[in-house]
């Protein structure tokens, strides 16, 4: 092509300019391919930074962690062919929400990508969401690359909390979302993880984890813009997007939710032995999908044992049901227990208090009342023979009677068996300490009556011994005469002999 004039030149020059001005950053794309012109573009933008350290509810700092993903984001999206990806900042530095949106346009980003890491104030809710633009024509691309998103976090196991939007503040609630579709570019925010909730900090724990969760963003960003990559081995090109017309059965709409209409506390079963509870909680929301509840044990002072709403599906957003669950209360105590169901935007609505009230405490009481009672009646036995104490008490005091009448009727049967009579009334003693049992006869009286018998016995047999012992000297007397009269007959015949 032959210059023909000075004029030509000067439209040649000025035409080189203006396309040095339309794509000043794709020179220095990092993909390496030639051509760099009409290539997506991808802005990943590490959330927080500088003076603004996030989350610190854990010693690294949200913006550590945000920068760590964004770069884990990064390197994996060098792995594919035809992109352009960029950062807003490598570096420890404080940037606002505006120049992060300025860069983005700068390089004429397809997307913007902001990371970040959760945290709520009170430390109880888990999982994974995404922040989308909430008017057109933003939102779609925003709720396209959501989907696919979702779908990884999905996969690491992490809880969906959901594709949101959020209006406000002219716009866009969320600084980096509405700055950047100011000057037309869609942009999401990834919210990965609560850091200040154990169980779901278990996902973000090491910096492999939360590389990891760069590689994600980074495959669903290659999904929503069918890239290929020889070195991993994949191709996208023909990933299907979602239908746009489907995203209002996905995207919850904050701004005109309102917290859960009810939310009905019901005792189911109570196990007396045990001290298990079976409690129901029956909730509605006439606006969004219910995603969690809790409870109280102490009359809605302190929460702490929220759990997920049964089949919570982000896709299917359920507005009412209902949710069983078991707990194991102290029997000794009445405890005051209050629930609480939340919707899919955190909004909260606590049931009407439950009072648990177990029959052992009655048992202990009644039992402790009767001892009482107990000791009062045994005074009362000994003293004045009152039954006028009611209840035990009296019961006690009629078998005790009946004893006393037991044991009279045993010492009559023992005298009539002409036993001794003392031991008789021991023995009756020995069954009733202390107790003389009203109305009974004494049964030591009629022992006087067989005394004179004895006396006349032990004289008859001592008349008789006395009879016996001089009969006895008699004879002995009446032998001896006849022995001398014999020896002096002997005597006399002797000297006649002689
Ligand atoms: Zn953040």
């Amino acid at each position: 092509m032959v210059i023909r004039s000075k004029r030509q030149i000067y439209i040649g020059i000025l035409a080189l300019l203006c396309i040095w001005l339309v794509y000043p950053y794709r020179v220095l794309a990092t993909s390496g391919a030639a051509d760099t012109v009409g290539l997506p573009v991808v802005v990943i933008d590490p959330g927080h930074g500088g003076e603004n350290n996030g989350d610190e509810s854990t010693p690294l700092f949200e913006k550590y962690r945000t920068m760590i993903t964004a770069q884990a984001m990064y390197e994996e999206l060098q792995k594919y062919e035809g992109v352009q990806v960029y950062m807003t900042r490598t570096e420890d530095v404080d940037m606002s929400l505006k120049e992060r949106a300025e860069f983005a346009a700068g390089v004429h980003a397809d997307m913007l990508y902001s990371i970040h890491y959760n945290a709520s104030l009170e430390h109880e809710i888990f999982g994974a969401e995404i922040w989308i633009p909430s008017a057109a024509p933003y939102q779609a691309p925003g709720y396209q690359y959501a989907r696919l998103w979702v779908d990884q976090m999905r996969q690491m196991g992490l809880h969906l909390r959901g594709i949101k939007c959020r209006t406000g503040n002219n716009g866009d609630y969320y600084g980096v979302i509405r700055e950047s579709a100011a000057l037309g570019i869609p942009a999401v925010i990834l919210e990965h993880c609560h850091l200040d909730v154990p169980s779901d900090l278990e996902f973000a724990d090491t910096e492999e984890e939360m590389k990891a969760f760069g590689r994600a963003d980074a495959t669903a960003v290659a999904q929503y813009f069918g890239l290929k990559s020889e070195s991993l081995g994949v191709d996208y090109s023909n990933t299907k997007l979602a239908e746009i017309s489907s995203w209002e059965a996905w995207v919850f709409p904050l701004g005109e939710s309102t917290a859960p209409e009810n939310c009905v506390l019901t005792k189911v079963a109570q196990n007396e032995e045990s001290g298990e509870v079976t409690f129901r909680i029956d909730a509605e929301d006439s606006n969004e999908g219910l995603q969690y509840y809790d409870y109280s044990l102490d009359g809605g002072a302190s929460y702490g044992h929220i759990a997920l709403w049964p089949d919570f599906d982000m896709d299917k957003n359920e507005n009412t049901g209902s949710v069983t669950f078991k707990v194991t209360l102290p029997r000794e105590d009445d405890t005051e227990i209050i629930a609480r169901v939340y919707n899919a935007y955190d909004q909260k609505t606590e049931s009407e208090p439950v009072t648990i009230h177990f029959a052992y405490q009655d048992e202990m009481r009644e039992a402790a009342l009767a001892w009482e009672a107990e000791q009062a009646a045994g005074g009362d036995a000994e003293g004045t023979q009152s039954t006028d104490t009611g209840g035990d008490a009296a019961e006690d005091v009629d078998v005790i009677e009946d004893a006393a009448e037991d044991a009279a009727e045993d010492a009559i049967e023992v005298e009539a068996a002409d036993k001794d009579a003392v031991s008789a009334e021991a023995e009756v003693n020995a069954e009733l300490p202390g107790m003389q049992a009203a109305g009974s006869p004494n049964p030591a009286a009629p022992a006087a009556e067989v005394q004179p018998l004895r006396i006349v016995l032990a004289v008859i047999i001592a008349v008789l011994v006395l009879a016996i012992v001089l009969l006895g000297m008699d004879m002995l007397r009446s032998s001896r005469r006849r022995r001398h009269r014999k020896e002096k007959q002997i005597r006399k015949a002797d000297k006649k002999n002689r």
